[in-house]
């Protein structure tokens, strides 16, 4: 029985994640993510009445038009976490596999939410949540497993496939954080018991394997601390208040909400994706809000908030998207007048999210920034930590699992290679078992001796 692997998106970019891994007649397809920045939407646009071809020849969802050339039967379409790049393409993808839809409770209710909202294709595949820790039979040969993961967004798992060749383990996206609020650690014992028993192949994340810097990703502990201390001031000045931050990262929404309990505040979440990621995460109990915070989504609901809040600033936090600069998002509109709540001398601003690399964001974010300080506010940039692994925490990682070989994923070539680097200090050679693959490409391992691909 042979194993291949087949590059589908997110191999050559950040973005539009899609694996497949073939393995004997059985074939898994991991994650179906879209390209964020490609048309520049953000998390509060949608694509609903975008037809598959178009989104694909614009390179906003995966190119899976050559699976219709793999010969197999697909058992199931597994979602490891639920942002937009890695669940984003599955309301126009997914129907054209006869296949459940896998993930843990919070990502398939996001999964969910994203084929309601679909205008163009009719999904019917059955849904299947799998809790972290939990194992599920896919075909006669392949069991799944979750095994509980850490990264920026509640219930990210790391779902490993136990096939007759060997484990195969998906590692998109993660960071080993010990000090979450909201997710337990990383189960580092399962880990290592899969190292034991024989790792085939790892797929693994290489968002920050260019920075060569000899370090741990730190915890979101820290970046409780430093939102402690930036939002303390702020709180009890008599002066507008804002706080953007990624509307999917749950446990710094809750650090936001924590924060500012004990304050005279009333505390908005604003926008339909503030509304979407925390009001399924406070249904499943993941989110625990307090009193005084509320959450709106219809533009109608956000604007009646927004008026209360121009009119008596300092009594409201408002917490909004918009940290990247999307012309669309709630923060650039405030910052542009185009909302009824206008910023003020003295009014501060909080931004806990860092630019996400691409001249766009950079471009979209010094506009916002130039206009928010042109009215007076004060900003407080990059109150942020990463959510994905640094360095060390990836050697850490290939010394748990001991794969025989590895496939670098989640980033351009550059970044691959980068890992590849990586992975030779630990022992590993690129083009003998590191395999780094463009979109589109497959790798192939027989006898547990890999040979090149296509
Ligand atoms: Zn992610």
């Amino acid at each position: 029985m042979s194993v291949e692997v087949i590059a589908i998106g997110g191999y050559e970019e950040v973005g539009k994640n899609m694996t497949a891994v073939k393995i004997g007649e059985d074939v898994i397809i991991f994650d179906m993510g879209i390209h964020l920045d490609r048309i520049n939407i953000h998390e509060d646009t949608d694509i609903d009445r975008m037809h598959s071809l178009d989104l694909i020849e614009r390179g906003i969802i995966p190119d899976d038009t050559l699976m219709k050339d793999v010969d197999g039967k697909v058992k199931g379409i597994i979602f490891s976490h639920g942002h937009l790049d890695h669940i984003g393409a599955v309301a126009k993808l997914a129907h054209r596999y006869d296949a459940p839809l896998i993930g843990t409770p919070y990502t398939t209710a996001l999964v969910e939410k994203q084929i309601k909202g679909e205008r163009k294709f009719k999904v019917n595949n059955p849904i299947r949540p799998l809790n972290p820790g939990s194992k599920m039979k896919l075909s006669k040969n392949i069991t799944l497993e979750f095994v509980q993961s850490t990264h920026s967004i509640p219930q990210a798992v790391f779902p490993v496939l136990h096939t007759p060749e060997g484990i195969i383990v998906y590692a998109l996206d993660f960071k080993f954080d010990n000090h979450q609020k909201v997710s337990p650690p990383p189960d580092y014992k399962r880990l290592r018991e899969l190292g034991r028993k024989g790792v085939l192949t790892l797929i693994v994340e290489t968002t920050n394997a260019k920075n060569t810097e000899e370090v741990k990703t730190y915890s979101e502990r820290i970046a409780r601390n430093i939102l402690e201390d930036v939002m303390h001031g702020p709180l009890y000045e008599k002066k507008g208040m804002i706080v953007t931050t990624f509307a999917s990262h749950i446990e710094r929404v809750q650090a936001i909400a924590d924060i500012a309990k004990k304050s005279h505040r009333e505390i908005y979440f604003l926008g339909r994706s503030m509304e979407r990621f925390c009001g399924i995460a406070q249904k499943q109990g993941i989110l625990k809000l307090p009193k005084n915070a509320s959450i709106y989504g219809s533009p109608k609901a956000v604007n009646k908030a927004l008026m209360r809040a121009d009119e008596d600033r300092e009594k409201y936090l408002l917490v909004t998207t918009g940290h990247q600069g999307e012309p669309d998002a709630l923060l650039p509109r405030i910052a542009s007048n185009r909302t009824p709540f206008n910023i003020k001398e003295g009014d501060n601003v909080i931004i806990s999210a860092p630019i996400i690399p691409n001249p766009t964001n950079a471009a979209n974010r010094h506009i916002m920034e130039s206009k928010l300080r042109s009215k007076g506010a004060r900003i407080y940039s990059n109150a942020h930590v990463s959510g994905h692994a640094g360095r060390e925490d990836h050697r850490e990682f290939l010394r748990m699992l001991k794969p025989q070989h590895i496939i670098p994923a989640h980033g351009d070539l550059s970044m691959l290679a980068a890992y590849g680097e990586l992975a030779e200090e630990e022992g590993y050679r690129i083009g003998y078992n590191v395999h780094i693959l463009r979109n589109s490409q497959a790798q192939v391992f027989e006898n547990e001796r890999a040979h090149g691909g296509n």
